[in-house]
């Protein structure tokens, strides 16, 4: 017995080093096979439709180490040799979709979202690069401290790219090395609030901590993201609260208007020669076509940093068409009338927004108040991340949106705002970030169509018959996403401004 208790002594260095070894082994990369559902790394992608900076044209795309290598028309089949083809025929190959605005509640509310189930979403959506806003997560990402929790919560979670904008609140707007560190650290830009957002760790700033922001930015040539919408008093709105209507006039395209009028006191400061030049200013999900956007076509003209953009769900829905009670449609600011969403999309069209994003901001059902259909209690926020290319396709077409236009408003221009200057588009050296789909196959949005996002009961396109079907997405040369299957790890890149 007192033998063997020796022996086993004896025997505790080497179980101790053992353990000590395993310990110490990082955990393993995943291998290619499971990042891609390809099993090679090189290959090209041939299709009569691929949508580039120079139009679209029929030919073929070279993929290698993760990057575009080549873009050919015509005699492409003389340069393949012995290479991997994938002939998508007549299906359209075109930049992956880029959503600067994206809530993916994660850490701290991953029961309203979270890395994986966003970003599975996207990839099967056709997005490649999802920009998340500081808010909705918890704790806010304000400072250097909290988006460290934000990479450490992404780390090895997600199946798409992801940056992130920090949050300009008044704790960091007038302190300057605070801000700093959270622009050193790799936040993308900042993202504000002229009205109340919420979410109680991240409260609205003024004017005042705007233009601190901007100045701070300008240095970093990184962009501020602002919530347009001030609060002004409203006449006593004794209506029913499930009526559409009701919640509309408690946020009035006045506000919007305010909020604008307000921001553009300080963003003269961007032109060329001024105090904040190199910082640019990003109005986000503008709903207001009429005096909001004149202000801000005025700001262009005279020569301010500033750019904007709307949402599908502005695109796709009008305030008559709400049902009472349907809260899947709350959001801020509110879906407005008919006639503004055809002055929607007749500045989309015309170039006076510049881009699209989802504004995808999901929660849990319950607070949804789908049983009291309450608008003024639900929370506000449309979930849609997985469909806003089906969705702006099958609205745009008869406005006669094109391919490159599209393009543009979910690719190259995001890509500019986020400073993302290897994604964007299908040309050389770039990430090899690329969507395929077939824009004439239509689909109905319903409980038996593959969804990824936590909640599709929320999401106010169920029920919709839509058009634009995802075939594949590949993310920096992986394929991430074919015909309902995703690869097996998450191995999406943090991105990090530097
Ligand atoms: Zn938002």
């Amino acid at each position: 017995m007192e033998g063997l208790k020796w022996s086993l002594l004896a025997l505790l260095p080497l179980l101790a080093s053992v353990i000590l070894f395993y310990m110490k082994t990082p955990p393993q990369k995943p291998s290619h096979s499971e990042c891609s559902l390809l099993d090679h790394n090189d290959f090209w992608i041939s299709s009569k439709r691929i949508v580039t900076p120079k139009g679209v044209i029929s030919g073929a795309v070279e993929v290698k180490g993760g990057n575009i290598a080549s873009v050919m028309e015509e005699d492409w089949q003389e340069n393949v040799g012995t290479g991997q083809v994938i002939d998508y025929g007549e299906a359209v190959v075109m930049p992956g979709l880029i959503d600067v605005h994206a809530h993916l509640d994660d850490p701290g509310r991953t029961e309203w979202e979270g890395f994986p189930s966003g970003t599975r979403a996207a990839a099967a959506g056709g997005l490649t690069t999802l920009v998340d806003m500081p808010l909705n997560s918890f704790p806010s990402t304000v400072s250097e401290e909290t988006f460290e929790l934000k990479i450490k919560a992404a780390a090895k979670r997600i199946y798409v790219d992801v940056g992130f904008w920090g949050g300009l609140v008044p704790e960091n707007a007038f302190n300057g090395s605070a801000l700093e560190g959270l622009l050193k650290a790799g936040v993308l830009g900042l993202k504000s609030f002229m009205c109340p957002s919420g979410i109680n760790d991240f409260p609205m700033t003024n004017a005042g901590h705007i233009k601190e922001g901007l100045s701070i930015l300008a240095k970093y040539r990184r962009p501020l993201l602002v919530h347009a919408e001030i609060q002004r008093e409203l006449e006593d709105i004794a209506d029913d609260p499930r009526s559409y209507s009701t919640y509309l006039k408690t946020r009035p395209a006045s506000w919007e208007e305010a909020a604008i009028r307000e921001l553009l006191t300080v963003t003269n400061s961007t032109r060329a020669g001024g105090p904040a030049e190199g910082a640019h200013l990003h109005i986000v999900h503008l709903s207001d076509a009429r005096s909001s956007l004149d202000l801000i076509k005025e700001a262009k003209n005279s020569g301010d940093s500033i750019t904007v953009e709307t949402c599908p769900h502005y695109l796709a829905f009008s305030a008559e068409e709400i049902h009472d009670g349907d809260t899947r449609f709350k959001c801020a600011p509110p879906i407005r009338d008919a006639a503004n969403r055809e002055k929607l999309w007749g500045a989309l069209m015309d170039g006076h927004i510049d881009m699209l994003s989802s504004d995808h901001s999901p929660t849990v059902p319950e607070l949804k108040l789908f049983n009291d259909g309450n608008f003024l209690k639900a929370w506000g926020g449309i979930s849609s991340l997985q469909f806003v290319l089906p969705v702006t396709w099958s609205y745009g077409r008869k406005y006669g949106m094109t391919l490159e236009q599209l393009a543009s408003w979910w690719s190259e221009k995001p890509a500019k705002l986020a400073g993302l200057d290897l994604k964007g588009a299908i040309a050389i050296g770039n990430h090899a970030d690329i969507v395929v789909w077939e824009p004439e196959v239509e689909f109905d949005l319903n409980d038996s169509h593959p969804t990824y996002v936590k909640h599709p009961s929320i999401s106010a396109y169920m029920g919709s018959r839509l058009s634009g079907k995802v075939l594949a997405t590949f993310v920096r040369g992986n394929l991430v996403y074919k015909e309902g299957k995703h690869a097996l790890a998450a191995c999406g890149v943090p991105i990090l401004a530097r």
